[in-house]
């Protein structure tokens, strides 16, 4: 078997009038990421992640910002696109790790919610999607609530 490994990371401004995306969810808060697509910043560092595991680019790359049809996109249809691209290349997911960095709310309530939909987006099981919440203490933009960020790593596997 092979395996590969990738890393993404991805940042939004927080801005009032604007849903707030994670992982899929609309999580109930007054601020929303700001961006082209529907700026969900997980689903985001997880395309780059799984891109990245293959060394296909990134997703500004595959989905330009630029491009009035990713305009709202919403962005489980751009992650289901990068993981047919894997899939397609012989390639599947093994698991996913996440953190994603806000302030406030607590993303507790949401997280398996999240979990559910990307192990659905990805085709494998609950227990290999990992979806983790930190605060930043207050320090920097996170911690100031200007922005919100995300980590993740992918581990695919091809017989
Ligand atoms: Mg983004």
């Amino acid at each position: 078997m092979s395996m590969r490994v990738g890393f993404g990371y991805d940042s939004h401004r927080l801005v009032e009038g604007r849903p707030l995306m994670l992982g899929g969810i609309d999580v109930p808060h007054h601020l929303g990421s700001l961006g082209h697509s529907d700026a969900d910043v997980l689903l985001h560092a997880l395309c780059d992640a799984l891109l990245g595991a293959l060394a296909l680019g990134d997703i500004g790359s595959h989905f330009p910002d630029t491009d009035p049809a990713y305009k709202g996109a919403d962005s489980r249809k751009l992650l289901a696109a990068v993981v047919k691209l894997i899939n397609d290349k012989g390639w599947n997911v093994g698991n996913v790790d996440c953190t994603v960095v806000l302030e406030r709310p607590k993303l507790r309530p949401h997280i398996d919610g999240m979990r559910t939909v990307i192990a659905e987006l990805l085709g494998v099981a609950l227990d290999a999607v990992s979806v983790k919440a930190t605060t930043n203490e207050k320090m920097g933009f996170a911690g100031r609530e200007e922005g919100v960020c995300a980590y993740a790593v992918a581990l695919l596997e091809r017989e």
